[in-house]
């Protein structure tokens, strides 16, 4: 297999977790960067050492810090997603609990690195006096992978509006266990962003110019103090502004080991598609699409566990009614919907009956900002996402350490 002789002789070495840093003064913004999360995507780390000697000359002029982290060091220098497991899938509260408690004593490659990952994070949001962004910085294994992910709260959505590029609601609902989803929910405004394919030079480019434009929506430099986002934002423009602003995301195929998924060549990231076109294969068979939409990281890689995901086109118009049904306050009179029950104890949480509110009913509560947790057949269960109420535009939330559980707010 020609993808595995070439992943295995390209490695990056990186020495140290922390890339770099560049510090103003504290109770500033902080934008905390991490690229490298999975060991084939180095795009991230070079863009981030372009960006800190580029601002080397103007540190009088920060005010807020960035702080750059490399994901996973064993699996960068390896040039493979992982080594033993996925470093991106094993953010949850209980996971890092049972780190901690067999600390050292790790099973893992991943474990070691993500206890680093974790203290190195938490050193940062300990220290924070203000809000803390983050930018997750990954790459796609098919062509064309420009676009952001984030959890779907005001703050978040505002941050991500700054990149010229595709946002996509609702993948991170399919994906559990994300840093990005833990950063989220602990009150870091936090962005996944993909810049292209693996190891093409355009997606170093592309990473550095979202650094430089989360540089600015951040507020750890001044528009006046960052000439490079004209060109930033220029470059991101070029690329991805002949692709609608925004997606919603349809269905994920899983692959797991054994199943023999095998996606068919030549598909790239917002290849549209129709029903019953026949893209992959698995051991059953053909693998068709079910409804028509575009494409989004068909799996061009040996490791991973996604096949595919398909999106299609969510229109402004609806992003638009979303926001100001959000910012008008009115998520709580999703509680009095018919079809609709409060989950006892848990003052964010409902169940929606799928018989009595119909299909409407998951497009409202995603308008309304949330997030579904689980589909059981006759009912939905959905989440309000935390920190998406207009007062966090005003004044940005200050993070709580990841292992910590969130308070009510
Ligand atoms: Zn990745």
């Amino acid at each position: 297999m020609a993808e595995a002789v070439t992943e295995a002789r390209r490695g990056t070495e990186v020495e140290e977790r922390l890339i770099g840093t560049a510090s103003g003064p504290t109770g500033g913004p902080i934008l905390l960067c991490v690229a490298g999360i999975h060991g084939n995507e180095p795009a991230g780390v070079h863009a981030l050492r372009r960006v800190l000697a580029a601002l080397d000359g103007r540190l009088d002029k920060l005010e807020g810090s960035i702080v750059a982290l490399a994901g996973n060091l064993a699996a960068l220098e390896a040039g493979r997603r992982f080594v033993d497991r996925d470093l991106n899938r094993a953010w949850t509260r209980a996971r890092l609990e049972q780190l901690r408690s067999n600390r050292a004593a790790g099973e893992s490659v991943e474990d070691h690195e993500q206890v680093e990952l974790l203290d190195a994070i938490e050193a940062v949001l300990h220290r924070a006096g203000g809000p803390v962004f983050a930018l997750d910085l990954h790459t796609t294994s098919g062509p064309g992978g420009i676009f952001s992910v984030f959890t779907d709260s005001l703050p978040h959505r505002a941050f991500a509006k700054e990149l010229p590029v595709p946002m996509i609601f609702g993948l991170e609902e399919l994906v559990d266990g994300t840093l990005l989803n833990l950063l989220s929910e602990n009150g870091v405004v936090a962005l996944t962003v993909e810049t292209g394919q693996h190891d093409e030079p355009d997606a170093i480019d592309r990473a550095e110019a979202a650094i430089w434009i989360a540089i600015v929506s951040s507020g750890v430099l001044p528009e006046r103090s960052v000439p490079e986002v004209i060109a930033a934002r220029a470059l991101l423009h070029r690329d991805a502004g002949h692709l609608p602003r925004a997606f919603e995301m349809r269905h994920k195929r899983d692959v797991v080991d054994g199943d023999g998924f095998v996606m068919k060549p030549g598909y790239s990231n917002f290849q549209p598609v129709q029903a019953g076109d026949l893209i992959a294969e698995d051991a059953e068979g053909q693998v068709g699409i079910s409804e028509p939409g575009r494409l989004l990281m068909p799996l061009y890689q040996e490791q991973g566990e996604d096949g595919f995901f398909l999106v299609r086109e969510f229109p402004a118009f609806w992003m638009g009614v979303s926001h100001v049904m959000r910012r008008a306050g009115l998520s709580p009179f999703a509680f009095w919907l018919p079809g609709v029950k409060r989950v006892t104890g848990s003052p964010d949480e409902v169940i929606v009956n799928k018989r009595i509110a119909s299909f409407f009913a998951r497009q409202l509560f995603h308008l309304l900002g949330f997030r579904q947790l689980e589909d059981a057949g006759s009912s939905l269960v959905m989440r309000r996402r935390r920190f998406d109420e207009g007062r966090y535009l005003r004044e940005l939330p200050v993070p709580t350490s990841l292992e910590t559980p969130p308070g009510l707010d």
